[in-house]
């Protein structure tokens, strides 16, 4: 990486970002070989600022979801831009996605639209604070919520009081939950659930049918707010909404990464009998009415639906886990591939020091595909066939360099 333009760029932000970089992004706790800084991406390919070209498997971390630079997205975007994007009040596409969100999304009778998915779950919190007035939310350890305070997963700048009405359980155990509800007696005000559990580092779940149900008995029986963070999931598994598969409905869901492509939109789906409580809380945000963004939610819903977008990345997904099952055995490599098949996770038996991981993803990463050891991966409805082709080619490399090294 020396005398490369990433390289040169680390050392200018070393001297005027805080520790180079910040959050989710900063590739220091990863190999070395991971650029830090990109120049261009088109479909599901990327380009470093070095010029190397990548399969990716991240998609922005999610927000990608029908491919990088996407025709369709951009052009009702641009018409939007030349219009305006930020005015005094919300253009006529607020009402137009508002729409379309309570069109598509099975538990929703409204919507409310922010930035980020921290905005969106913060206020979510909010909603079902004011709707019970009680204070007590339920989460489950080890779920990620977003970089705010109340729900941020590090100590780092935050005070114990800021989460002293969290109450923990585990996802997918319904003893644990039954025991976080009583505990909260009668002041719960929510109970956060996870689309799936997909937690850094760990084996992805689905929520099981016994848990989902317990999750929504516990709410009605409280009046709590059932409240499903979709923020990662969103629009990948269902597009009526994740827990469509377990045949549950929220009474509030937290949306942002993928509903528009890549366009900062964040989102608050709900049910009538949480209507008047998110009318009477403040909640806003300098650019949440940003018009260019809501255009290019509109765009990406409507050809998510038009082009069976989930059908398509569940069936590249698949075929990118079937081709890489092969190899492990082929290789005599143990590994545990997890998550919805668009939104995969693979991690290696007895590799508590993600070694394995990484060397699998850096041998990957030379050869043009970029994953991720221990964060969920995500498919776009533009990887095609090829693509995932290439992949493999590279990934037996990947395997067969982890087979030699560990035997
Ligand atoms: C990314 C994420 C968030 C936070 O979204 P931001 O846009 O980063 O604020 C919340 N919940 C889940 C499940 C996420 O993956």
């Amino acid at each position: 990486m020396h005398n490369s333009v990433d390289a040169a760029l680390r050392d200018r932000a070393q001297r005027v970002i805080p520790n180079g970089m910040w959050g989710h992004m900063n590739v220091a706790r990863i190999p070395a070989a991971y650029p830090q800084y990109f120049a261009r991406a088109e479909g599901c390919h990327l380009w470093d600022v070095d010029g190397r070209e990548y399969v990716d498997f991240m998609c922005a971390y999610g927000p990608m979801l029908l491919g990088y630079n996407d025709a369709d997205v951009n052009r009702a975007a641009d018409e939007q831009r030349a219009q305006g994007d930020i005015f005094n009040g919300p253009s006529a596409r607020l009402v137009e996605l508002a729409e379309l969100m309570v069109e598509t999304v099975a538990h929703a009778d409204w919507a409310m639209f922010q930035k980020n998915g921290s905005d969106a779950t913060t206020t979510c919190a909010m909603i079902a604070r004011e709707a019970t007035g009680k204070r007590k939310i339920l989460v489950a350890n080890g779920a990620y919520h977003g970089a705010v305070p109340w729900c941020n997963p590090y100590p780092n700048g935050a005070t114990a009081e800021d989460r002293v009405h969290l109450i923990r359980y585990d996802f997918n155990d319904v003893a644990s939950l039954e025991r976080a509800a009583a505990d909260a007696g009668d002041d719960l005000a929510g109970v956060f659930v996870s689309a799936f559990k997909h937690d850094l580092g760990k084996t992805h779940e689905a929520p099981t049918r016994e848990f989902a149900q317990a999750a929504r008995r516990i709410c009605d029986k409280s009046g709590a707010a059932l409240i499903v963070d979709d923020v990662r999931a969103g629009f990948r598994l269902h597009m009526g909404g994740s827990w469509e598969l377990v045949g549950v409905k929220p009474d509030l869901t937290a949306w942002s990464k993928a509903i528009a492509n890549g366009y900062a939109l964040g989102a608050v789906t709900g049910n009538d009998k949480f209507r008047a409580a998110a009318g009477r809380i403040f909640v806003t945000g300098s650019f949440w009415c940003g018009a260019v963004s809501m255009a290019a939610g509109l765009a990406s819903i409507r050809k998510m639906k038009e082009i069976d977008a989930v059908g398509v990345m569940q069936r590249m997904g698949q075929r990118l886990r079937d081709g890489i099952d092969a190899q492990a055995k082929a290789h005599g490599v143990k590994l545990q591939q997890s998550g919805p098949a668009q939104m995969p996770v693979i991690l290696f038996d007895d590799d508590a020091d993600r070694k394995k991981g990484w060397l699998f993803c850096s041998e990957a990463l030379k050869r043009g595909v970029y994953m991720h050891a221990t964060h969920t991966m995500f498919l776009s409805a533009a990887h095609t066939a090829a693509d995932i082709d290439r992949t493999l080619d590279a990934t037996d490399a990947a395997m067969a360099e982890v087979a030699r090294q560990f035997g």
